[in-house]
C-alpha cells in the first residue's frame, strides 16, 4: 500500500471507527415499504447516514430513489471499478448478545455490533480507503463507485433496480465475504411444503403454528396453539428437547400457546444455531392429538429433523 495512504488510515482510524458506530447505532432492517423508503425505515436512514458521510468528505453521492447509494471517487474519469457494500443487516434477535446489538462495543481488540462485520464496517472501509487516495492526492486515471445497496440480506432487489437505471462497472467485488476471496457462495432452496389440511378438527388439537422472521437466518423462536392438553402433558413432553427453552401461555380463547426458543444463527453456518422451527415441529409431532394435526407435524419433521443440518431427512445429504 502507499505509504501515505497507510498513514492516513492510521491518523483516521478513530474518526472510522467513529463513523461505524453511527451507522451501527441505526437498526437498519428491512421493514415496511414507504414512499421513497422502498425497505422501510431503518435501511433509508442508514443510506441517508452514509451518503451524508460521503458528502462530508467531499465525494459526489446519489440516492437512487431509497434503493442504493453511489459515492464516486472522481466521477469526471470512466468508472472501471465497482465496490459493492451494503447497509441493511438481518434483525439482532434476543439471545445471544453481551453487548447492545445497536450500539458499536470494543473489547480485546474486537468489535461487536449488528452489521460490524457484515457490511456496515467493509463500508466504512471502503469509504476511507477512498478518501485515503482522494485526500492525499495519489494520482487515478479511473474513477472507483462505491455502490451502497440497502436490501442484500433479503434477495438484493435493490440491486436489481439499480441494474435496470444504470451499468455495473466493468470490474465490481464485494467486501462482505472471508479474506482473500470467494468466487462462489451456496446455494438456497426457497421451498414451500404445504399438507393436507381439510380434516375435521378434533377436541384434542394443534391449531396453529408460526416461527422464524427472515429466510437466511435460523429461526430462534417459534409457537403454537394448541387446545385440549392438559399443561402437564405439554410440559412432559417437552422434556424431550433439552435444547430448546419453552414457554406455556394461556391465550384469550381459553388455549395454550406453546412458545419454543432456540438460538438465531446465519443460514450459513445452521450448525451454529438452534432451529426453533425444526423443534417445534418435532415437539407437535411428538404428540397425540385425535386428528390429524400431530401426524401432519410429525411428516414435516420426518423430513426436516430437529438438528439435521445436512438433509438427511429429505436425502439430500452430500459430501464432496
Ligand atoms: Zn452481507
Amino acid at each position: 500500500m502507499n505509504i501515505k495512504c497507510r498513514q492516513f488510515i492510521e491518523n483516521h482510524f478513530s474518526e472510522m471507527v467513529r463513523d461505524l458506530a453511527a451507522l451501527v447505532a441505526i437498526p437498519s432492517v428491512k421493514g415496511e415499504p414507504e414512499e421513497g423508503k422502498p425497505f422501510g425505515e431503518g435501511p433509508a436512514a442508514a443510506l441517508d447516514a452514509m451518503l451524508a458521510l460521503a458528502e462530508k468528505y467531499g465525494f459526489q453521492t446519489k440516492n437512487h430513489e431509497g434503493y442504493v447509494g453511489t459515492i464516486d471517487l472522481d466521477p469526471t474519469l470512466p468508472t472501471t471499478l465497482g465496490i459493492l457494500c451494503h447497509l441493511d443487516v438481518v434483525p439482532a434477535g434476543k439471545s445471544g448478545w453481551k453487548s447492545l446489538p445497536y450500539s458499536l462495543f470494543i473489547s480485546g481488540g474486537k468489535m461487536y455490533g449488528r452489521g460490524v462485520i457484515d457490511n456496515k464496517g467493509p463500508a466504512i472501509a471502503v469509504l476511507y480507503a477512498m478518501r485515503a487516495i482522494k485526500e492525499t492526492g495519489y494520482p487515478i486515471t479511473q474513477n472507483v463507485r462505491l455502490i451502497v445497496g440497502t436490501d442484500e440480506e433479503s434477495g438484493s432487489s435493490d440491486i436489481a433496480y439499480y441494474k435496470k437505471k444504470e451499468v455495473l462497472p466493468k470490474r465490481v467485488f464485494t467486501p462482505d465475504a472471508e479474506y482473500p476471496l470467494i468466487n462462489i457462495e451456496k446455494g438456497r432452496i426457497r421451498g414451500e411444503f404445504s399438507t393436507y389440511s381439510g380434516f375435521a378438527v378434533g377436541n384434542r388439537s394443534i391449531l396453529s403454528a408460526f416461527g422464524g422472521t427472515v429466510f437466511n437466518a435460523v429461526p430462534e423462536s417459534a409457537y403454537a396453539v394448541v387446545c385440549g392438553f392438559p399443561e402437564d402433558e405439554l410440559r412432559t413432553a417437552a422434556r424431550a428437547f433439552p435444547k430448546l427453552g419453552f414457554e406455556f401461555t394461556k391465550t384469550e380463547d381459553g388455549y395454550t400457546k406453546v412458545t419454543a426458543k432456540g438460538v438465531s444463527a446465519h443460514a450459513s453456518q445452521p450448525e451454529r444455531g438452534v432451529n426453533a422451527v425444526t423443534g417445534l415441529c418435532a415437539y407437535l409431532g411428538s404428540l397425540t392429538t385425535d386428528d390429524e394435526t400431530a401426524r401432519s407435524f410429525a411428516r414435516v419433521s420426518s423430513a426436516f429433523p430437529f438438528g439435521d443440518n445436512l438433509g438427511e431427512g429429505l436425502g439430500v445429504a452430500e459430501s464432496d
